[in-house]
């Protein structure tokens, strides 16, 4: 795949080992016909943002290709945190107390693990999911300690319309000052940038499967 080897020439370029770059395949609009030759070729981690598709089309994958790992990249509401401690292994977008508590409860119910990662709005953007950066060490310390969420790393979607390192180097910024190792930053448009400033999760979607339909 021509973006693996894109992403191991960013690692080197950065000093860093390939390895330690996660890509996460974003499937998003794309069914079956597309994705399963992807996984025949070994890419392993795959991404959805949202809950509903998601279920339409990863239970019969994940029982035919028990090995993948899915990682959920979209807006969470509360009442989907069953189904998605359920049918995922990875959430990007923790960003309030009341997703952390429901994701502590339904973790404690199902006796199952995901590696949880804390969602910034590093552009302080209106619109945008995630806790502001000012917001950012209260809130991990909150996940940790009220709700006993062990955290993995940061996440962010930097603004369209501007330059997206510094934004990562915001992110890494506040990961290295909470002790927090993971950095889930960097899509088909900016990964190279993402991985120079840390990244170890970039999510890749337009890149490895093309131009997506737009959706309703
Ligand atoms: C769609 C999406 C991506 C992938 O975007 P591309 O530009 O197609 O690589 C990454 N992260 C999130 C949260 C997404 O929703």
């Amino acid at each position: 795949m021509i973006v693996r080897s894109a992403i191991a020439k960013a690692a080197q370029h950065a000093g860093r080992d390939p390895a330690t770059v996660t890509l996460v395949a974003i499937t998003k609009t794309f069914g079956e016909a597309e994705i399963v030759p992807v996984i025949a070729a070994g890419q392993r981690a795959f991404g959805e943002n949202r809950m509903q598709e998601a279920q339409g089309k990863w239970p019969s994958l994940r029982a035919r290709y028990p090995d993948l790992e899915l990682h959920f990249v979209g807006p969470l509401q509360s009442n989907k945190a069953r189904d998605a401690v359920a049918l995922f292994d990875a959430i990007h977008t923790v960003d309030r107390p009341k997703i952390a508590g429901t994701l502590a409860e339904e973790m404690a119910r199902a006796g199952k693990k995901l590696t949880l990662f804390i969602e910034v709005n590093t552009g302080a953007e209106p619109q945008k999911a995630g806790v502001l950066p000012e917001a950012a060490d209260a809130f991990i310390a909150e996940c940790r300690e009220r709700y006993g969420l062990s955290i993995a790393g940061l996440m962010c979607i930097p603004p369209l319309d501007e330059a997206p390192a510094p934004h990562f180097a915001l992110l890494q910024k506040i990961a290295r000052r909470n002790g927090l190792a993971a950095l889930s930053m960097g899509m088909s448009a900016d990964f190279e940038s993402a991985i120079a400033f840390g990244a170890t999760h970039v999510r890749i979607g337009s890149a490895i499967f093309g131009a997506r339909q737009p959706t309703p």
